[in-house]
């Protein structure tokens, strides 16, 4: 045992090994879970224990037990819900994060996070194109971004009516109408339902064939409502990556007064990409955006940006204040005044290391080849009779259906996951189930893109039989 004043070399570099291993030999095995929860939780299962063990045991066996469960993510083949694939750089920032053991709370107790969290901040608006005085939260991931921007929405439109929210609560305030297109994302719904607008309330606008919300349902929904307001869009539907027509729903809704907010959990992203800037065209008239470092950005869980364009509104929804805390009289930036938490992992570092490491155009070009590769995988697998591609591929985003069948399509699924070339979820869309293939992982090739189209078809063919 060390004595705390020494520093445990020798376990931190058998915990280096132990991840750097793993990853060599990610590759080379199932691009899945090797167990499932039922398997997991027996092999993990051992009474309280009484006595402690040493620190090299304990990683030793914290290792052997968590991989044979441990989800290929970090694969290059993975392509299940959008999962980005924890970058290297981002995971050695982590490393490094972690052993520092910084609270970023406020920039007392670590100068460092919140120093690296504002230029982050600048680095991110500018790579997103978004306004340079907006405030962003370094929380946990798109859910809780939701929760944030759309919290600073309530404050503001509140505000404005000459109700304050943050002090009197929800309780005799005049209603707030919530108008979200049909197929948001269910986390966006949660975020709703957390902030006292109930997730059944909201009026959800119809869609068109590709999940797009449609200008002439919204202009209606506007129309029949007065009072204060919210619009909730999204950039890049989880299945089709299809987005809402910002260029002309946001100035629409601003004109009749509503805050925008959008779930650009992953979309938000393409807005780094010359190539795909039509498609997020208008996203950044909004008024508040959430998206991930977790997702396209690669930096390893938990990372997520609530980014609001009013800053003041941000921050009246967030802050917290209490005699112990610093007051940031002289332009400190405590990053606990735009997101719940007080006490928090410094989540900037790995977000600074990714965009150091990227720079804005190796960003713009990781998502332009992801983009790239999703239609090369979308035409070949296309090409088999039998298989159908369902969406316009618009971005990261295919989805496939095998023999218009749902129990045929099921059984794709499970027998190419089955064989671990590739790994690909499914999902159900306009009621019928399709597997889902999301390109986000840094690492994936042409080659890759190649071996999961056969890997697709062949276990297509195998069913077929
Ligand atoms: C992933 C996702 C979310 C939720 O984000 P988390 O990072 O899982 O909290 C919300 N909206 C969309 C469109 C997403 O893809």
């Amino acid at each position: 045992m060390t004595d705390g004043s020494d520093v445990p070399s020798d376990l931190w570099r058998r915990a280096a090994d132990l991840a750097i291993d793993y990853r060599r030999r990610l590759d080379g095995r199932p691009q899945r879970a090797e167990q499932d929860f039922a398997a997991a939780a027996s092999a993990w299962s051992m009474p309280t224990p009484e006595q402690g063990s040493a620190p090299d045991a304990v990683i030793a066996e914290l290792a052997r037990l968590a991989e044979p469960g441990l989800q290929a993510s970090a694969g290059r083949r993975f392509y299940g819900w959008v999962i980005g694939s924890s970058h290297p750089v981002g995971v050695a920032a982590d490393w490094l994060t972690a052993s520092w053991g910084q609270n970023a709370g406020n920039h007392v107790a670590s100068p460092a996070a919140a120093a690296a969290e504002a230029i982050a901040e600048k680095w991110l608006l500018d790579i997103l194109r978004l306004p340079a005085a907006a405030s962003i939260g370094f929380v946990t991931g798109a859910t809780v971004a939701n929760f944030v921007g759309l919290a600073a929405a309530r404050g503001e439109v509140l505000r404005r009516v000459g109700w304050d929210v943050e002090r009197d609560g929800l309780f005799g305030a005049p209603p707030v109408i919530v108008l979200i297109g049909e197929e948001a994302h269910a986390t966006v719904f949660s975020a709703l339902q957390f902030l006292g607008f109930g997730h059944d309330r909201p009026i959800r606008v119809a869609s068109d064939a590709q999940g797009r919300l449609l200008p002439a349902a919204l202009e209606r929904a506007l129309a029949a409502h007065r009072g204060p307001s919210i619009v909730v869009t999204q950039a890049g539907h989880i299945n089709t990556g299809a987005f809402d027509p910002h260029a002309i729903v946001v100035p629409m809704a601003k004109a009749a007064g509503a805050w925008v907010h959008v779930d650009g959990a992953f979309g938000l992203w393409a807005r780094a990409s010359a190539a795909q800037a039509d498609l997020a065209e208008g996203v950044d008239q909004a008024d508040s955006w959430a998206t991930d470092g977790h997702k396209w950005l690669q930096t390893p869980y938990d990372c997520g940006y609530a980014i609001v364009r009013d800053s003041e509104a941000h921050r009246r929804a967030m802050v917290i204040a209490a005699s112990y805390l610093p007051a940031t009289a002289s332009g400190e930036r405590d990053p606990s005044h735009f997101v719940p938490e007080l006490s928090r992992r410094a989540r900037g570092f790995a977000t600074w290391a990714m965009l150091r490491h990227l720079g804005r155009r190796g960003v713009g070009e990781m998502v332009d080849r992801h983009c790239r590769l999703a239609r090369r995988l979308a035409e070949r697998v296309a090409r088999e009779a039998g298989i159908a591609v369902l969406n316009d591929v618009v971005l990261n985003q295919v989805i496939v259906r095998m023999g218009d069948d749902d129990s045929r399509t099921a059984a794709t699924i499970a027998r190419l996951q089955a064989d671990g070339v590739a790994f690909a979820g499914g999902a159900r869309w306009r009621g019928k189930a399709v597997m889902r293939v999301s390109v986000s992982g840094w690492a994936t090739t042409e080659e890759d893109i190649d071996r999961t189209a056969d890997a697709i078809v062949a276990a297509w063919r195998a069913v077929r039989r």
